[in-house]
């Protein structure tokens, strides 16, 4: 209650106008910085839906940092070939320094690499409790290695596989974040009970009609009988994880050993 009440308060606040892109610097505000060659795609997905009305709500703003103002010369160039030879284009260090500096760092410096640290609810959720994140996304083979030395940048995948740019990553994780900030999701308990929060899948979800195609919903969730559901969504839980996802089941397992 006390969370839906914080909801409608910051609605009030969103019917003054605010710069989507953040231009106007909210203070305290947990804070995205994105370095990046296409400011254009920002806040993309991210200004639709609930996201996007908790940006316009000032409960997170977006500050990014376009790395061609930082080019050299007359053709600002961001991009050099590969020392040593070898395909495509590597975004040079010089450059790039210049554009981490030209603002304050925000929260843990990041570079989206598919050669980082897996991305995860945990690392969300550690994001979350800071003041925010600056997300260096690279482009074409990547990023010279002593810029990422120099300023002890910490790499982050989004998942084995290679994508094109860090555009994507930047809004995946974003978007995984920003969902657990105070007041951006209309009902906090959303967040305890979901998939990988309690390292369980969550149990099947259903809703109207009750009978559907010839497919009705569960005798257990029209009871009405709360004890009753909850057991059967934590068993529905359990073996769903189980069958899907060993290496979560078993980690659960040995956590719940631990606690006893
Ligand atoms: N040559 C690099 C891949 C470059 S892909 C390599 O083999 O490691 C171009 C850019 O896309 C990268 O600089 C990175 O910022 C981004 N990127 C690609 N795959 C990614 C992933 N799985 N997670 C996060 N960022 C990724």
């Amino acid at each position: 209650m006390a969370i839906r009440s914080h909801g409608r308060k910051s609605i009030a606040v969103s019917a003054k106008p605010r710069d989507l892109m953040g231009e106007s610097e909210l203070i305290g505000v947990w804070t995205a910085r994105i370095l990046t060659l296409y400011p254009d795609m920002f806040p993309g997905i991210l200004g639709h839906s609930l996201t996007g009305r908790a940006l316009r709500e000032g409960k997170w703003q977006l500050d990014t940092t376009n790395i061609r103002d930082f080019g050299l010369g007359k053709h600002r160039a961001v991009d050099d070939t590969p020392t040593g030879g070898g395909a495509g284009m590597v975004l040079r260090a010089d450059v790039l320094d210049e554009a981490i500096r030209a603002r304050p760092v925000t929260g843990p410096l990041i570079y989206l690499s598919p050669r980082g640290r897996r991305f995860d609810q945990a690392m969300a959720r550690h994001f979350a409790a800071g003041p925010g994140v600056t997300l260096l996304c690279g482009r074409f083979e990547g990023v010279d290695q002593r810029v990422l030395d120099a300023h002890n940048i910490f790499e982050v995948s989004l998942g084995d596989f290679v994508l094109t740019g860090g555009e994507i990553a930047a809004q995946a994780i974003i978007d995984a974040t920003v969902r657990l900030l105070p007041g951006v999701l209309g009902n906090a308990a959303s967040t305890e009970e979901e998939s990988h929060s309690a390292g369980l899948l969550e149990h099947p979800q259903y809703t109207q009609p009750r009978a559907w195609q010839g497919r009705s919903v569960p005798d257990v969730l029209l009871s009405g009988n709360h004890g009753e559901i909850e057991k059967w969504r934590r068993a529905q839980a359990e073996a769903l994880t189980q069958e899907r996802r060993p290496d979560m089941w078993a980690a659960h397992q040995a956590a719940q050993s631990d606690k006893t």
